[in-house]
């Protein structure tokens, strides 16, 4: 039983973080809420940072989970600016801040989320190498991207993953030349395989996007500390203002290592493993959002979800968990990306190898369809594009784990809601 005399400390103050605290207090705790995080912005969500507001069709007051005076008026204690160094677990204390603060936990939640993979070539100290996780990043590329559009300057982006092409799609609309070095034969070849990734492509070559597929990129070739061009390892070299690293994050658990936590394998995606109720392997000690890795009964497996949807839902059921109300966190995994007039969600998990078709429902030459990912007539993933309202329908599909007829399944006078009965 919580009582008043509790405190709950978060480390990690990003949607699932703010989330967690959120939900403490609606579901009437009581005690201390701390809230610690590295950032000196107030918690805020990351999607916009590649999309509208690196397009400037979001203000930034948009971008936060709340607004700042929720956090005094929900009484969470906030510390902005401050990074959590280390976890002592047998005196249940954080140690934060510069003067080493020590906090007490009854409850520790870590939401340390992930951080951009860095390239390790030559030329990554020079002024034009970019990252994109935090607003301050995003705030620098706008004017990065306006002043390649104003300037016909060329961006190479590293990676070809969302991130790499929202922001190819965001540069083309300022203007800029774009090339995606991309060392798989298609885009988001990782989660969509070749067949989808393909249509990615195709998107981008229309809007004016370069891609140099099959290479990395091996040096970014400068001169007084500018840019100049990047190299690959087929001997390619592209001309270059400025470079991104899109090639992918990493989850944040030195922290959680440091202190004895068990992590999962890298196989799995890494990241601190936890139960299906989001407990880790101390039971006072939770972990929820991008730096968690959880069993998914849906697909046999342990995955790490890096997805807004996970942060959303995920930082909310820790926090059950924490309360004693723990409950099997087993939502499908979903996310959406926007590039151009192209907008799709993704629901499931069905990466190369785990399925052995994809089947079409509409028109794909259109950009108007459903893609569905299907191992012995089983969904295991749904991909809705320029198509809207029918995530629900589809996550039913992925749950039942019925097999379904295929031809049905491609038929769009067939009701999906038909197919998961
Ligand atoms: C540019 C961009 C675009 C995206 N677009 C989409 C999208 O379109 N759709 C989608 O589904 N997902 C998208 N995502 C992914 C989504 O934003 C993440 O899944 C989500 O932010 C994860 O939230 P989180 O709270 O787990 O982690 P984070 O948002 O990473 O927050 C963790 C916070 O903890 C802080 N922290 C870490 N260690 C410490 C420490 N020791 N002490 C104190 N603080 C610490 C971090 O600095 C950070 O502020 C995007 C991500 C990025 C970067």
């Amino acid at each position: 039983m919580v009582d008043a005399d509790q405190t709950f400390v978060i480390v990690g103050g990003g949607l699932a973080g703010a989330k967690a605290a959120e939900t403490l207090r609606t579901e009437g705790f009581t005690g201390r809420v701390i809230l610690i995080c590295d950032e000196r912005d107030h918690p805020y969500e990351r999607p916009p940072l590649s999309k509208g507001y690196l397009l400037g069709k979001d203000t930034r007051e948009s971008v936060f989970v709340h607004e700042p005076a929720w956090y005094a008026q929900n009484d969470v204690e906030l510390h902005l600016g401050q990074t959590v160094d280390a976890i002592d677990r047998v005196a249940k204390t954080v140690r934060f801040g510069d003067d080493g603060t020590l906090a007490h936990y009854d409850k520790l939640l870590i939401a340390t989320g992930a951080e951009p993979r860095r390239l390790d070539v030559p030329g990554t100290h020079l002024a034009g190498v970019h990252h994109l996780r935090r607003l301050a990043h995003a705030e620098r590329l706008k004017g990065v991207l306006a002043a390649l559009g104003r300037d016909n300057g060329h961006l190479v982006i590293a990676g070809g993953g969302w991130i790499g092409l929202e922001v190819a799609a965001a540069a083309r609309e300022y203007g800029a030349e774009v090339t995606v070095v991309e060392p798989e034969p298609t885009p988001l070849h990782g989660v969509l395989g070749p067949e989808l990734g393909a249509l990615f492509a195709d998107l981008h070559r229309e809007h004016g996007v370069r891609f140099h597929f099959g290479a990395r990129l091996t040096e970014i070739v400068g001169q007084d500390g500018m840019v100049l061009a990047a190299r690959t390892d087929d001997g390619e070299e592209h001309p270059a203002h400025d470079v991104l690293a899109a090639i992918g994050a990493a989850p944040r658990t030195a922290l959680a290592e440091a202190a004895g936590l068990e992590l999962a394998d890298r196989a799995h995606g890494g990241g601190v493993a936890v139960d299906s109720s989001l407990r880790t392997s101390d039971p006072d000690v939770y972990a929820a959002g991008d730096v968690a890795s959880f069993p998914h009964g849906l697909f046999d497996t342990r995955l790490r979800v890096e997805h807004w949807a996970n942060a959303l839902n995920g930082g909310p059921a820790a926090a059950r968990s924490m309360l004693g109300r723990a409950a099997a966190y087993d939502r499908v995994p979903y996310f959406f990306s926007d590039q151009y007039d192209l907008g799709m969600e993704y629901s499931g998990w069905a990466p190369p190898g785990t399925y052995d078709e994809v089947v079409i429902r509409g028109d794909a030459g259109k950009r108007e369809f459903i893609a569905f990912w299907v191992k012995e007539g089983r969904v295991l993933a749904g991909m809705n594009v320029n198509v809207w309202d029918v995530t629900e329908p589809i996550q039913k599909l992925i749950a039942s784990r019925t097999a379904v007829d295929t031809e049905a399944l491609a038929d769009p006078h067939v009701p999906l809601e038909s197919l998961s009965a």
